[in-house]
């Protein structure tokens, strides 16, 4: 839970930092993807206009297979931009779990990648893209350039 306590508040930004356990998240391991990390957090609380204003920043990491190349990979996960307006609360403590927990599942990418550029796996050799190049691609449009040829023969 993330509770700020709003009796402390004031005008000035004020820091609250901590760390969660992966729990936290509520999202359960897959083959795909594990959570190694906790979930920490460093935000900054302040009264604004009609309100509390909460800003900061929450991280942690997966470890997730590479949609592509099957790679295994650590990576860490972080949202540096939570910004989040509340109208004054009217208890003693806001608690930000919910918003927070979202800003940083919304940064968990659907589809894993170890790199945007990743070059996956030959679908002939199954040779890894990214460490060498295999040929087969060349390979390829050679094969079907000459067939293109052939059938041009073809059809005169
Ligand atoms: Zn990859
Ligand atoms: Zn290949």
């Amino acid at each position: 839970m993330i509770k700020i306590p709003l009796h402390v508040l004031t005008h000035n930004a004020a820091n609250f930092e901590g760390v969660e356990p992966v729990t936290f998240l509520e999202m359960p391991d897959t083959d795909i993807m594990r959570f190694p990390a906790e979930v920490k957090y460093a935000l900054r609380a302040q009264l604004v206009d009609g309100g509390v204003l909460v800003e900061g920043r929450v991280e942690t990491s997966i470890v997730a297979q590479c949609g592509r190349c099957l790679i295994e990979f650590e990576r860490p996960i972080v949202n540096a931009e939570i910004c989040h307006f509340y109208e004054t609360p009217s208890k003693d403590m806001l608690d930000v779990t919910d918003d927070i927990r979202e800003d940083i599942v919304l940064a968990i990418p659907y589809n894993p990648l170890c790199d945007d550029e990743c070059k996956g796996l030959c679908p002939d050799c199954g040779v890894n893209l990214n460490e060498k190049d295999c040929g087969c691609q060349e390979k390829r449009r050679n094969d079907s350039l000459w067939k293109d040829l052939d059938d041009l023969k073809f059809e005169k």
